[in-house]
């Protein structure tokens, strides 16, 4: 593959976004498009070649603070409206995200690096949260309590909580919106949105769209820029009541405890340590395909990523031997190239984090059955790995290692698989292989963990919850549950009922 060939590709892409409205360098408050206040910009990369995509404003508080002002305006008329009127904003949106799905899916792929065919159907994924949204928009329930005073009338009502400040990471840049923006809106509240600075372009598309789809002015803000300036604002605001957060377990930490100064709901996804368990009882061929998809998905870089694959001696080194094949066929490259597999990994530190976690497994005894070095394309591409013998005092089974390395672990006993899985602080994500009904159950009710595949490796849906347990975050997002997250309740004792 030559470079050249990657950077023309790019620039035709960008081109093409450019002349369909998409490509939106701005921030948004109150409907319009801004730069920041100072005129500060920071860059956004295309992390296979390096090159330039756009400039974005470097935004911070002065700016978050107006963002909030007009979120918390737009909340008294968005709040008000009927339930079936914000199902058809969020419809329409659904509509033209989903006709734009081709130059979304482009644009993931240009800031974000995975592979095309990924990007779409992160796009499709990612604007299933809406859909679902504006069905779900108008089962809001709320509830009657038989009264025990035959003179009270008992109600709960559902309510939005109010203005939302949502901060999402870079490896989803359309879905960790969505999922967020979605039930958030079909509540009646209003965002104002912080996508990473890696990857704010898909954010801005999807915005521009909420526009196209007439959602009002101050509905949807965006902001980006200075990451703790804005993150201080939002924590700092009395007008922000919940904030709602994806990415690192160490930022999220600190967002939870400054939520606190302002009592604000908080909801966080935050790092997984996902493991995969391979029993011998498992069907080979479904154990190595989900284990590959389950892994390798975005080069490794998602929080239900297997982090650790663990498996049962008996099958060990038949599943090792397929494994490192499947592995071995993953074809690296520019993400917008015919059948490429694995994208690069989204900058240098990454790189460099998997680099010292191999270094640290190979000290300890581990060995490296396939790849474990950067890619000869250069850049930030790295060789899907796979290691075998690691155990779990190595940083690889102990940390996220978000690139693609598989490392494998062997246990000998079901007790001893669960110990393993359980014995991390982190609680996302969690795949089960065997063919044993009873197993599937024991082993999927002991596993801690929020989300549990079982003979499967991408569980992700719109429809069914995903969160964390322990200290992968808290709250769920996704499904009818989702929505909760974004309501108060509010308890209504009617008295006086006998007089009339
Ligand atoms: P990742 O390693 O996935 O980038 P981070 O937690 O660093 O995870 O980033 C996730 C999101 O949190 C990004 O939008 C990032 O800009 C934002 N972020 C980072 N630090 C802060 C902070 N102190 N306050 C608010 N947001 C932050």
């Amino acid at each position: 593959m030559d470079s050249l060939k990657i950077s023309t590709e790019a620039e035709a892409v960008a081109s093409r976004l450019h002349k369909s409205g998409l490509l939106r360098t701005q921030g948004l408050i109150g409907g319009k498009w801004v730069d920041a206040y100072d005129r500060k910009t920071i860059k956004v990369y295309n992390p296979a070649t390096g090159a330039v995509i756009a400039d974005v404003p470097c935004m911070g508080g002065k700016e978050t603070n107006d963002a909030i002002s007009s979120a918390y305006e737009a909340f008294y008329s968005w709040s008000k409206l009927t339930a079936a009127a914000r199902s058809r904003y969020l419809r329409k949106w659904y509509d033209l995200l989903i006709a734009h799905r081709e130059e979304l899916g482009q644009l993931i792929t240009l800031e974000q690096g995975k592979p095309l065919k990924e990007a779409l159907g992160e796009v499709s994924y990612g604007a299933g949260f809406i859909e679902f949204s504006a069905e779900e928009a108008k089962r809001v329930y709320g509830d009657i309590i038989p009264s025990p005073l035959a003179d009270r009338r008992l109600f709960v009502l559902k309510q939005p909580v109010g203005v939302v400040g949502a901060i999402t990471p870079w490896n989803f840049p359309l879905a960790m919106i969505t999922r967020k923006v979605g039930p958030a809106l079909a509540c009646g509240c209003t965002v104002v949105i912080k996508p990473s600075e890696i990857t704010p372009l898909t954010a801005l598309a999807a915005a521009e769209l909420s526009l196209q789809a007439g959602i009002p002015p101050g509905v949807v803000n965006v902001v980006m820029g200075n990451a703790s300036d804005i993150g201080d604002s939002l924590l700092a605001s009395t007008q922000v009541r919940k904030i709602t957060f994806t990415g690192s377990t160490a930022v999220g930490k600190k967002l939870m405890a400054g939520a606190a100064g302002t009592v604000k709901k908080v909801s966080l996804e935050l790092g997984g340590n996902a493991p995969c368990i391979v029993f011998d009882d498992a069907d080979l061929d479904v154990a190595v395909k989900g284990a590959l998809a389950a892994k390798f998905r975005n080069s490794g870089q998602t929080c239900v990523c297997a982090n650790r694959v663990i498996v049962q001696e008996g099958i060990y080194e038949k599943f090792a031997n397929a494994f490192s094949k499947a592995v071995q066929n993953l074809q690296v490259g520019d993400g917008f190239t015919e059948g490429v597999a694995q994208g690069p990994l989204i900058n240098e530190a990454a790189v460099q984090k998997v680099e010292s976690f191999l270094q640290d497994a190979i000290s300890k005894g581990a060995k490296v059955l396939l790849g474990g070095k950067r890619h000869s394309l250069g850049m930030t591409f790295y060789e899907p790995t796979v290691v075998s013998d690691v155990n779990g005092e190595m940083l690889l089974s102990r940390e996220e290692v978000f690139g693609p390395v598989a490392p494998l672990l062997r246990f000998k006993t079901e007790d001893e698989a669960i110990h393993l899985a359980n014995d991390t602080n982190a609680g996302l994500a969690a795949y089960v292989f065997t063919n044993n009904i009873q197993r599937s159950w024991r082993v999927s009710e002991a596993l801690e963990y929020g989300l549990v595949g079982v003979n499967e490796g991408v569980i992700s849906t719109e429809v069914a919850p995903f969160g964390g347990v322990k200290q992968s975050g808290l709250g769920r997002e996704g499904s009818k549950y989702g929505l909760d997250e974004y309501l108060e309740m509010k308890y209504v004792c009617l008295g006086n009922m006998n007089s009339n």
